[in-house]
């Protein structure tokens, strides 16, 4: 199906609203084979492509910024396999996360990776993105759990990546194509792994006078060999944002940070847990406890973390989410950092993180009236990112590089790491039309620096030796 030139609106950015560009033409295939004849014609006629979930990405990866066709999966929602004995699930691509547990919950089974945004992303997205989620920081994120993949190559070609099994006799290029934010091809049907779900769970909540005290709880929690389920921080804007959000005052509002710590198992173990959890919080200077016992409580204490996001775009017309990683001891140093930069460039920012795995979500606020807002945006997000970098941390921790931090990632790498990743992405796609421009900083995408020539002489070079090696 193809979509109305109205409908086409509708698909002019993801969760990154910064940047906005129609697309040219979107089709909605439902079936594998419909996508391979998408992408056969497409290939034919050297079109490029972008594949598109549920649109929810925060670094602009479903965005076309150029002449390209839009391959949408939100009318590929079955799920064609459900093997329990096996405790795995096979899925179309625009299955929704959260269906995945719902799916599988009245036989005590669920889907561990859950991103905040689990009740409207797809599983073609997630797998796209790598994504994380609360529970990631015990569990592992996406490529964790997906024991294998049919993917539509940019040619067309229908191929399997994994075989559906713990181990593979074949080349692992499972792991290739998670995280490649649709510049391989395009997933099509996605294989699982389901977790049995834990006989007990506990939530604990501690608030704290400074953000200090709260990032040496997680620290010593860690330290001490404890390992939650998920690790959460919510600064005081949020907890503010969220109370108000919900008109509820689950979050003491003039705390400056509360920490959410969920441990789950045996009840036994939880028990112990949660009490040695408990203990570690007040040592580093917890003001107030509160534990969540049964699944109703835990869940009203998630509700308001996993709807952060939502109950900051009530205080403010427009956000830019910001997605870096640090060392977790490097925590208190860089959120100072942070609230310094928020003041040097004007912008008020609102902090909430998964606080176990050091992936910091700072959301930079903003009013899109501003004539120099994007600027404004984009430098201070930079200057967040480079701090991350100064203690050895990453610029991004799960939603992906995309249009966003394409220009970001020679930060990072050298031009031979680059030119060896651009090296893999051309073997799936030599003509590279599988979301073209995306990741890799391109002198159309970032201008013309020396650097970035140098680079593409070195990816050139790279080609020509890889065309007589294929
Ligand atoms: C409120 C909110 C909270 C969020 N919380 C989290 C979080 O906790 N953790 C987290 O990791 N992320 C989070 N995100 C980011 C986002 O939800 C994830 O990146 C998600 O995986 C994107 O899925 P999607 O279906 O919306 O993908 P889209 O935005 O449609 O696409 C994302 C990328 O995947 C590619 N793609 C999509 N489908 C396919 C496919 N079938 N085959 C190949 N490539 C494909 C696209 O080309 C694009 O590059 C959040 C976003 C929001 C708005």
């Amino acid at each position: 199906m193809v979509a109305k030139r109205q409908e086409l609106l509708s698909y002019d950015c993801d969760g990154l609203t910064l940047e906005r560009h129609c697309p040219p033409l979107a089709v909605l295939p439902e079936t594998t084979d419909q996508v391979a004849s998408v992408l056969r014609v497409c290939h034919k006629r050297g079109v490029p492509f972008v594949a598109r979930g549920s649109g929810t990405g925060l670094s602009g990866g479903a965005l076309v910024d150029q002449a390209a066709l839009l391959v949408v999966t939100s009318r590929m929602r079955k799920v064609l396999e459900i093997d329990l004995e096996n405790h795995r699930v096979t899925v179309q691509p625009g299955v929704i996360n959260s269906w995945v547990t719902r799916a599988v919950a009245g036989e005590g089974f669920y889907y561990a990776p859950d991103p905040s945004s689990q009740v409207i992303c797809s599983i073609g997205g997630n797998v796209a993105e790598n994504s994380g989620g609360v529970h990631c920081l015990k569990y592992g994120v996406t490529s964790n759990h997906v024991l294998g993949l049919e993917v539509v190559l940019p040619d067309g070609t229908v191929t399997r990546l994994g075989n559906g099994l713990a181990e593979a006799a074949e080349l692992d290029l499972r792991g290739a194509f998670i995280g490649s934010e649709g510049t391989l091809g395009i997933a099509t049907a996605i294989t699982l792994r389901l977790l049995r779900a834990p006989e007990c769970v506990n939530v604990v909540l501690a608030d704290f006078v400074t953000m200090a005290a709260a990032g040496e709880a997680v620290r010593s929690v860690t330290a001490a060999g404890l390992l939650p389920a998920g690790m959460e921080i919510m600064d005081n804007v949020t907890i503010n944002a969220v109370d108000d959000f919900f008109g509820y005052d689950e979050y003491p509002r003039d705390a400056a940070a509360v920490l959410l710590i969920e441990l789950d198992g045996q009840a036994a173990e939880v028990q112990a847990s949660a009490e040695r959890a408990e203990t570690l919080c007040r040592e580093a200077g917890a003001r107030g406890l509160r534990r969540a016992e049964d699944p109703a409580e835990c869940a009203l204490l998630w509700k308001g973390r996993k709807s952060a996001f939502s109950a900051v775009g009530k205080i403010t017309p427009t956000y830019y989410v910001q997605d870096g990683v640090v060392p977790r001891s490097s925590l208190p140093k860089v959120l100072s950092a942070i609230e310094r930069l928020s003041q040097d460039h004007g912008l008020p920012v609102a902090n909430v993180f998964h606080a176990g795995d050091g992936n910091l979500h700072p959301l930079i606020l903003y009013s899109a009236s501003d004539p120099d807002a994007e600027k404004k945006v984009k430098d201070l997000g930079a200057a967040i990112l480079k701090e991350c970098l100064s203690v050895g941390g990453s610029i991004s921790g799960e939603h992906g590089i995309g249009a966003d931090k394409r220009c970001y990632l020679d930060w990072m790498f050298t031009p031979d790491d680059l030119a060896t990743m651009s090296l893999l992405r051309r073997a799936f796609d030599p003509q590279g039309r599988a979301n073209p421009e995306k990741v890799f900083p391109t002198p159309r995408t970032c201008g013309e620096s020396v650097r970035r020539k140098l680079l593409l002489k070195q990816e050139n070079e790279n080609l020509s030796s890889s065309v007589s090696l294929f």
